[in-house]
């Protein structure tokens, strides 16, 4: 179908999306073992008999794994119950030792929860979240020509599930969701998020209904798609596919398809398994997880400040504008390195001026984020509020600021002070001084002179060149228009 087509299906047809987010939680061991979670770890060195699901072995609850589950749920609003269970959920694959997976099924960690997501026009949109549940990831597999290899490393990995409600109703809010869901477990510091590494995953269940009618219609689940773009593209090409059936009066399958982003295409993978296909039963050598009041109000009141309120605080606070607000703080090491300069240099929108321009172009340009920790880094917020205090002071104009902060980037750090004087960047703002530039540039051009004094104002341009020319640069470009206004008139 070409765009037009499908702009024509989708006033027919109303798409029905529910994300599942898998996010690998930051623990240091696995969720059952004392196994590491180093991404990256040659194959199968962060193994032991019981993420390889030896019989006979026992696994023990990861308390670091319970905790950060728990952060997550409460920050999406989630009810988290005193008392949940894990489950079996049987399944046959080689990335599987035991042969089952523990999670979570009928008696979920947290439920009732929602996300807010801002549309395209500014609007909000509260979208539910279903459930949280904590479950364990499995092996992974890679496919060569010589066969299928496995590594076990990943196996017993804490996960956490999120299952969303069927709210969004097109691509570009699953898109969002995503967005906002990501930039939530990044605050909490709960998951790397990292989709390359596949610390985040993502299925997306998509149907078509008729336009206006409320019954939904059957979905397909796509599995394995790992990266935002290719999320929307997934539910675009499914949407796709789903509309072309129906408008042949055919029937949608209830599949689970595959991505594939090479060829942009979801082929189908197996018929929907129902749960009772997994057998479902309580696992029976852990104890039901509880979590008591206690810890849930303690977690609470642990939580971080959250991206949108930290934006409204710095539009109330800091009297940033709305979009600067949200740009500062997509991450929170963006919004933490942007306050940390503002506490020493307290001039916010220039501040977040630097921080949005300069400093972003420059840890993009290197590929690296801007971030207050580790430290240390090149433009650490100390150094950063004592070069916008020269500039605010005069000592240096705007662009040597910015060959400042090259340099700084170039040499991994430096005191901006250091730099200015080592480099000549100091600008000139003696007034003596400027007046001998000034006369001298007066002196030698007598007709501009004339002509300026005649009505062509516009050559004061003209002066304050040649004066910049004469100072290489260094003249302080204001106050040489004071100067050059007052002795020209
Ligand atoms: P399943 O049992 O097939 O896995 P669930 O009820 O667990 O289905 O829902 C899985 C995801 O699919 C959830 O995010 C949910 O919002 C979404 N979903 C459920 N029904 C539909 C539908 N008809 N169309 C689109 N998404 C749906
Ligand atoms: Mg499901
Ligand atoms: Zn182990």
């Amino acid at each position: 179908m070409n765009p037009v087509e499908v702009d024509l299906v989708l006033e027919r047809y109303e798409p029905v999306i529910g994300l599942e987010v898998h996010a690998q939680l930051k623990t240091a061991s696995k969720i059952f073992c004392a196994c590491a979670t180093t991404y990256g770890a040659p194959p199968n060195t962060q193994v032991c008999p019981v993420c390889l699901g030896y019989p006979g072995v026992l696994p023990v609850l990861n308390a670091g794994a319970v905790e950060l589950a728990v952060t997550a749920a409460l920050a999406l609003g989630c009810t988290v119950h005193e008392t949940s269970l894990f489950a079996r959920k049987h399944y046959f694959y080689p990335d599987l030792p035991k042969g089952y997976q523990i999670s979570q099924f009928d008696r979920p960690l947290a439920t009732g929860g929602s996300i807010t997501i801002v549309l395209d026009d500014d609007t909000e949109k509260p979208i539910g979240i279903t459930r949280v549940h904590l479950e364990e990831d499995a092996g992974k597999s890679t496919h060569t020509e010589s066969g299928t290899l496995v590594d076990f490393n990943r196996c017993g990995t804490p996960l956490i599930e999120i299952v969303s409600e069927p709210d969004l109703r097109s691509p570009r809010e699953a898109y969002l969701y995503l967005r906002a869901v990501k930039q939530t477990l990044e605050y909490l510091d709960v998951s790397d998020c990292n989709m390359e590494e596949g610390s985040l995953r993502c299925d997306a269940n998509v149907s078509l209904r008729p336009a206006g009618r409320p019954e939904f219609g059957t979905k397909t689940e796509v599995k394995n798609v790992n990266s935002f773009r290719f999320v929307e593209d997934a539910l675009v090409f499914e949407i796709e596919r789903q509309a072309t059936l129906l408008e042949a009066g055919e029937q949608v399958v209830h599949e689970t398809r595959l991505w594939d982003s090479a060829r942009s295409e979801a082929r189908p993978m197996r018929s929907k398994e129902e749960s009772h296909d997994y057998r479902y039963f309580p696992e029976p050598d852990l104890e039901p997880l509880a979590v008591d009041s206690t810890m849930s109000e303690r977690v609470w009141s642990n939580l971080p400040e959250m991206p949108r309120a930290r934006a409204a605080r710095l539009v109330t606070e800091h009297g940033l504008p709305a979009y600067d607000a949200d740009v500062l703080t997509a991450t929170r090491s963006l919004a933490d390195y942007y306050e940390a300069v503002v506490e020493l240099f307290k001039e916010p929108k220039e501040v977040s001026n630097w921080v949005m321009g300069e400093v972003l172009r420059l840890a993009n340009e290197r590929g690296q984020a801007v971030r207050l920790e580790p430290s240390p880094q090149p433009i650490a917020p100390a150094d950063l509020a004592q070069l916008l205090e020269s500039k605010q002071k005069g000592r240096i104009s705007g662009s040597a600021a910015k060959e400042v902060l090259e340099i700084m980037v170039e040499h991994g750090g430096g005191n901006p002070l250091a730099i200015i004087e080592k480099h000549g960047l100091e600008q000139i703002s003696d007034a003596t001084a400027l007046e001998t530039e000034i006369d001298a540039v007066i002196d030698g051009h007598p007709d501009e002179v004339e002509a300026y004094r005649g009505g062509k104002e516009g050559l004061l341009g003209f002066f304050v060149g040649q004066v910049m020319r004469r100072t290489k640069g260094q003249a302080n470009p204001e106050l040489v228009n004071q100067i050059l206004r007052r002795k020209l008139s």
